[in-house]
């Protein structure tokens, strides 16, 4: 694998291998970051439209109307979340600050659990979508001028977010300024260049159907993800993942080149989670054995602030 380096003024320097190359977008296992990501990284200017104008209008188009159709399904996996965190809560309040909070699923999960929930989301469509439902959000990019504006919150949440900013390690630090002693943070990524991925790849010679390099900037895994969380002054707690997409695909389900098919096999998992939600006890067992071991689709991480 070629080492890269790259520098520029607005993200400073990184370097490390060449782990994938796809669409002319290189990604390098950064060893300044700690995590893979692309090179070169895209302005903050072109990000700043692409969230605000086009994500949910051309590039998530089905997404609000298949948001609603996935809303029983999806309740099972936010619920089991809200569940783990209020276990490891200390800091006394319900309050919910959903970072990335996209059509309001989550907020719309935590209301009927009690939270007081408040959305940051920088898509004008989503963020409509939202307040249509009755609950709070801000629309904007969750920067250091927004956060300055808030009050401090008791769980805060990021569902596949940091995968799409060019500086996670500040967008983090920036939550945590916001999160109380004693409080939960719950961090949702994609768990990417896994164990079943990278066999697949290998058996079918193919290319990393993961990487979307205009879409995801970087590349975590649990183990990735956990130090980013750990240098932001948390403490990690637990982990947690959904179903192993990659394990239809080893069964020679080609989902990804076929969206019907797709749509098929994400309702088997659906079925199986909707059935799972009747016993959280195992469902919690089955995706957390998973995580530990560093396999399922998302690496979801629960981490804590330390009382001081
Ligand atoms: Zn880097």
């Amino acid at each position: 694998m070629p080492l890269r380096e790259w520098h520029s003024e607005e993200y400073g320097s990184h370097s490390g291998e060449v782990v994938a190359t796809v669409a002319g977008h290189e990604v390098i296992d950064c060893t300044i970051c700690g995590f893979k990501h692309v090179v070169p990284l895209p302005s903050a200017e072109k990000l700043q439209s692409f969230y605000e104008d086009e994500f949910y209008q051309n590039e998530k188009e089905n997404y609000l109307s298949e948001a609603d159709e996935d809303f029983t399904w999806k309740q099972v996996e936010m619920k089991l979340r809200f569940n783990v965190a209020g276990q490891m809560l200390k800091s006394g309040g319900q309050s919910l600050l959903d970072i990335g909070s996209g059509p309001g699923d989550f907020m719309a999960v935590g209301q009927q659990l009690g939270w007081q929930c408040l959305g940051v989301e920088p898509s004008k469509v989503a963020c409509e979508h939202t307040l249509n439902r009755g609950l709070k959000a801000i629309n904007g990019f969750f920067d250091t001028e927004l956060a300055q504006q808030l009050d401090t919150f008791d769980f805060i949440h990021m569902s596949e977010v940091l995968e799409h900013v060019p500086d996670p390690a500040h967008l983090l630090g920036t939550a945590v300024e916001l999160l109380k002693p004693g409080g939960v943070l719950c961090v949702s990524v994609p768990n990417d260049f896994n164990p079943l991925q990278a066999q697949v790849v290998e058996g079918a010679s193919r290319d990393p159907w993961w990487v979307v390099p205009d879409h995801h900037l970087n590349y975590f895994d649990f183990d990735s993800l956990e130090t980013l969380i750990g240098n932001s002054g948390l403490v990690c707690q637990r982990r947690l993942t959904n179903f192993p997409m990659e394990l239809f695909l080893l069964m020679g389900q080609d989902y990804t080149t076929d969206p019907t098919l797709g749509r098929k096999l994400h309702g088997w998992r659906k079925s199986m989670d909707i059935q799972l939600a009747n016993n959280q006890e195992t469902q919690a067992a089955l995706y957390e054995s998973l995580a530990n071991a560093g396999f399922g689709r998302l690496a979801i991480v629960f981490a804590t602030k330390p009382m001081q």
